[in-house]
């Protein structure tokens, strides 16, 4: 087992990598920028080092910065969270040359999924269903119409590089195909240097559903159930739960199984998401995250086990501390992304706490690296609490919700806790009835954007 890790990241999911890594008896080092020097994990870690000024490129996606620090400091392996390097390649093969271990997936894997068009043929070869679609790349715009013309509006057409909601545009009839063909490759091109696209058949009312899997890297691999993230905003979760309301346990051992398979047949390391798209009970794959995701709280929720701490340990080349059979679901759990934000427009709202307390209690986790005084910087993401809570079931989770949300006090900036309190009295909520469109419409009802 390591001695000492390196966490590449900051907030609240650098000290949820601190507190599992503590409870290993793993020392700990934290990098930051000189924004963060007040930052709640360089408190929380045994050293810290400073790695640049305050924009992310120059600090927190340094790589020579953070491959100094390991150096500097002897820590043995790194954990990148998620965001920042998490899903980089070339970082992941950087760190390896230097005889460093990456707690996380190989770069081949990671190479293979962050290109959406080679990770759906990948999962597509592994027996995983996908959404109907180009055959690949879509090199013009006339292939564009006529793939348009063969599957039938409405198509989206999507940066085979994309991600973070970034690169993807809508064609309701063959008059929107030229724009969104133009705006999407030209999405792909400015954020990602890639201007490859490719098209699917746009689903109208699923939802997304997506399977936590985790492999030791030497075929076996084991899946942790779904979790439902319907409720997005412009394509970004903001209200996450698991298990998944509509999933009957038949079809989440069925999908489960096709999920597990198809990373063990590739020798996976490590917690990985199988993302779905999930209508008329059918199961359509989107993408692959091969990183922990903000969301995995609610799994860790409803499993009882600590996903960090397997990374850790699977990364030390030590065999995973569950198999399949040991896995059993135990109540609801749900997490809300609470961010610093302004409503109803979503700005981003950084700033000074005067007041911070957490909410508590049976069923009740926060995740955030928040304390009394501490000033937002405005450099990163507006993320700055998840609130997780769990009950026997969705009922019981839902007005724990409630009753949590209520004892939070969070002052001096604006966030985003109004939208979950409205949420809340909202019929569809409490009986689980929305897909990945139901949030968006509602904004527009409910607040003038
Ligand atoms: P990103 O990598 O940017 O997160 P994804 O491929 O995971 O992109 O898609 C993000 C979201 O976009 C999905 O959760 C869903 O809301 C929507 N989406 C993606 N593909 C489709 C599709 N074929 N039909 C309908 N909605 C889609």
């Amino acid at each position: 087992m390591f001695d000492k890790i390196l966490i590449a990241n900051r907030g609240e999911i650098a000290l949820r990598v601190i507190r599992a890594a503590r409870e290993m008896g793993i020392k700990t080092v934290a990098v930051h920028s000189t924004a963060d020097s007040d930052a709640m994990h360089v408190r929380m870690a045994d050293e810290s080092v400073c790695i640049g000024p305050p924009p992310s490129p120059q600090s927190y996606l340094s790589v020579p910065a953070i491959i100094s620090a390991c150096e500097i400091t002897g820590a043995q392996a790194i954990h990148p969270g998620y965001g920042f390097l998490s899903e980089n390649a070339e970082f992941v093969q950087i760190v390896e040359d230097h005889d460093i271990t990456f707690i996380g997936p190989t770069a081949e894997h990671i190479r293979v999924m962050g290109d959406k068009i080679t990770a759906k043929d990948t999962m597509k070869e592994l027996g995983v269903p996908c959404v109907p679609g180009s055959d690949g790349g879509v090199p013009d715009l006339a292939t564009a119409r006529k793939i348009g013309e063969e599957f039938g509006y409405p198509v989206i057409i999507k940066a085979t590089a994309g991600g973070g909601g970034r690169g993807m545009k809508v064609a309701m009839s063959a008059d929107e195909m030229e724009s969104a063909f133009m705006t999407a490759r030209a999405e792909g091109k400015a954020a990602f240097g890639n201007d490859e696209v490719y098209i699917e058949k746009y689903l109208t009312t699923p939802r997304h559903i997506e399977i936590q899997v985790f492999g030791d890297g030497k075929g076996n691999a084991v899946h942790l159930g779904e979790r439902d993230c319907s409720l997005q905003r412009r394509h970004q979760k903001v209200f996450e739960e698991a298990p998944g309301p509509c999933i009957t346990p038949e079809e989440r051992a069925k999908i489960g199984k096709v999920c597990a398979d198809a990373v063990a047949k590739i020798n996976y390391i490590g917690a990985g998401t199988i993302e779905f798209l999930y209508e008329n009970g059918e199961f359509y794959f989107i993408e692959m995250n091969t990183r922990l995701q903000v969301e995995h709280p609610v799994t860790e929720g409803i499993f009882g086990v600590d996903l960090v701490r397997e990374q850790i340990r699977v990364a030390a080349g030590e065999p995973m501390s569950f198999g399949q059979d040991d896995l059993e679901i135990n109540g609801h759990a749900i997490e809300v992304r609470i961010n610093a934000e302004k409503l109803p427009n979503f700005s981003p709202c950084p700033g000074k706490i005067t007041a911070y307390h957490a909410p508590g209690g049976l069923g009740v986790r926060m995740d955030s690296a928040l304390y009394d005084g501490y000033s937002i910087p405005p450099y990163y993401d507006s993320l700055i609490a998840k609130l997780i809570v769990q009950g026997r079931d969705r009922a019981e989770a839902l007005a724990r919700l409630e009753r949590a949300l209520g004892e939070l006090i969070v002052d001096g900036i604006d966030t985003t806790v109004p939208l979950f309190h409205a949420l809340l009295q909202e019929p569809d909520i409490h009986s689980g009835n929305y897909n990945i469109h139901w949030l968006e419409r509602w904004l527009a009802e409910h607040m003038a954007q």
